[in-house]
């Protein structure tokens, strides 16, 4: 059959029976620029956000001390030249508020806002296996219909609590972190306890001790942490950092990770040890992610390089602490540097030195219990006023859980992927037809919108190439699912980080079937380039793994 042809100004008279021909969930950084490029197109699509405005992370976590690890002009959207000439950071690494007003700004430059709905939140998707189109069901009661549904929920956007006994009971206030309330929170002269020790914790205890009477830190395992080393950007520095936005993005789209930061490629055992200190020396008051992924590559795969590197953090972690007995609580014994996502700091470990506040070690005394005035570990009990959980997230594959996600023969995706995802491409899944992923699970694991602009620029040509041809619905070949699975899976055979308690493997504790051991393959671990490279062999081989209809 000749293929029919549709012109692009065409589209918007594509499924005019259905509500809508492409639908986003979630209108985070992501979604933001998936908008955009349909908009552009002149698809009829909308966005839905179960939050009461844009912003997704950024609108979410406004904990004092919330901001990128990312350096933020490698943070900004490269699509266009203008928002890249116009927009100003103030800081290196931009605090949340500043990041939430980008967002913004980018959003009402392109007055994509129309295309935004909020307070409403997703509670089902079904396949019609006879009309190919989705009905999404929402929690105001309504059902929409579109042929496409393209999911832009984020990495880390469900939190989790713990489950300890009592925590209802409490009387004070109590959130985690992620749901830091949005009206101003006076710390002043209040008895804080934060329960955690990843990257949330780490940026918000520094803040929350300048202010609190007491804080009582609950860590149950130390994490390795660095000093981020953040400053202003002037309006010179701004102009210089306009001047090298190519070179900024294309240094990015050439490392594994998304960063300005590239691996030093000498070899660790080809240097001697006086040069290898001297480069950790340089990274460890340098800015950002380089003391991780400026370093020497064997620090992922070979245990003596890790553990000589480790070494080198834990004296330097010594030096700023006072107390050698709480400096040692600090540094962490059951895994070496950078196998779990590396939280970058602001004078963490100077904030132990602060006479108001104390550190529980979980290990020989853990939690047992939440009472109305406080918490109980093994070892005493601590009364407070505020409780911070700052337990982490059900990560990748949470707020994909949390809808019934339905696809042909009724199969649910969280059935499917009761032992971890499955994906094709990290983009789509067998089963799921005209169900496309932004930054799903088992994509590269980078700078998230380096792959974020990466994700929405495949998805959009993609469904160019459908709507170009008519095609109503597309599927994901079984054989094209498995093999790639295959080779996530491999990815992480020899790094270090397979054995990880992190969300990279899937750890949470407080998940029934996410403790250690129950290996979830989260992440594709060949980065950024090879995944772009992967992504774009599929597409020019007339996209290869997928039917059309
Ligand atoms: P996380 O890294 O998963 O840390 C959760 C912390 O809570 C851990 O210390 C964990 O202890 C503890 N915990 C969890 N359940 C517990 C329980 N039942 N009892 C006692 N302790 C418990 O979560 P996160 O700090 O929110 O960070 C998650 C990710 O979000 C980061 O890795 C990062 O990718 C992202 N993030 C990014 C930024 C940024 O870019 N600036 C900032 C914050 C977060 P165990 O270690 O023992 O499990």
């Amino acid at each position: 059959m000749a293929e029919q042809k549709v012109e692009t100004n065409d589209f918007a008279n594509i499924d005019a029976h259905l509500d809508y021909q492409a639908v986003v969930i979630g209108a985070g950084v992501a979604g933001i620029y998936q908008i955009k490029r349909l908009a552009d197109l002149g698809i009829r699509a909308t966005v839905l956000d179960a939050n009461a405005d844009l912003g997704g992370t950024w609108y979410n976590n406004r904990y004092p001390g919330a901001r990128f690890d990312s350096e933020s002009y490698t943070y900004s959207y490269s699509f266009s030249k203008e928002v890249l000439d116009e927009w100003h950071w103030t800081e290196k690494f931009s605090p949340q508020p500043e990041t939430l007003q980008y967002l913004n700004f980018v959003t009402d430059k392109f007055a994509l806002r129309k295309y935004m709905q909020f307070d409403c939140r997703v509670e089902s998707m079904v396949f019609n296996d006879q009309s190919n189109a989705w009905t999404i069901g929402l929690n105001d009661g309504r059902q929409i219909t579109t042929r496409f549904i393209i999911t832009g929920v984020g990495v880390l956007s469900t939190p989790t609590l713990p489950q300890f006994e009592g925590m209802a009971s409490f009387k004070g206030t109590s959130f985690h972190a992620s749901n830091w309330p949005h009206e101003p929170l006076d710390l002043t002269g209040k008895r804080v306890a934060v329960i955690g020790s990843g990257a949330t914790a780490i940026q918000l205890i520094p803040e929350v001790a300048k202010v609190a009477e007491r804080l009582t830190v609950f860590q149950r395992r130390a994490n390795w942490a660095a000093p981020l080393n953040n400053g202003p950007i002037s309006e010179a520095d701004m102009a210089q950092i306009r001047e090298r936005y190519d070179e900024i993005f294309a240094t990015c789209a050439r490392t594994p990770g998304g960063f300005e930061h590239e691996p030093d490629r000498r070899g660790f055992y080809d240097v001697t040890p006086e040069e290898r200190r001297e480069l950790w020396d340089r990274l460890y008051d340098g800015p950002g992610f380089g003391i991780w992924l400026q370093n020497f590559t064997e620090i992922f795969f070979d245990e003596k390089a890790n553990a000589e590197f480790s070494d080198y953090i834990a004296e330097r972690i010594r030096q700023r602490v006072n107390d050698p007995a709480v400096a040692e609580l600090l540094i962490p014994k059951d895994h070496g540097f950078g196998i779990q996502r590396v939280p970058m700091e602001t004078g963490y470990f100077e904030t132990y030195n602060r006479d108001n506040v104390e550190l529980i070690d979980g290990a020989a005394s853990p939690v047992t219990r939440i009472t109305p005035t406080g918490i109980e570990t093994s070892e005493g009990s601590f009364e407070v006023d505020v409780i911070v959980y700052a337990t982490g997230f059900d990560a990748f594959t949470g707020s994909f859980d949390q809808i019934d996600i339905q696809g042909t023969k009724g199969e649910l995706l969280r059935e499917k992927w009761a032992a971890g995802p499955v994906t094709y491409l990290g983009t789509t899944v067998h089963g799921f037809p005209n169900f496309l992923m932004l930054v799903g699970p088992q994509t590269a694991a980078s700078n998230f919108p380096r792959g974020a602009e990466l994700s929405v620029d495949w998805v959009t040509p993609f469904l160019e190439h459908m709507w170009a041809r008519g095609y109503q619905r597309f599927d994901v070949d079984k054989v094209a699912e498995d093999e790639w699975f295959e080779h996530v899976k491999g990815m992480y055979e020899g790094l270090l980080l397979r054995n990880a308690k992190s969300w990279f493997t899937g750890y949470n504790s407080n998940i029934k079937g996410h403790e250690h051991g129950n290996m979830r393959y989260n992440i594709y671990n060949g980065g950024g380039p090879k995944y772009a490279r992967t992504l774009n062999e599929v597409a020019d081989r007339d996209y290869k793994g997928f039917y059309f209809k």
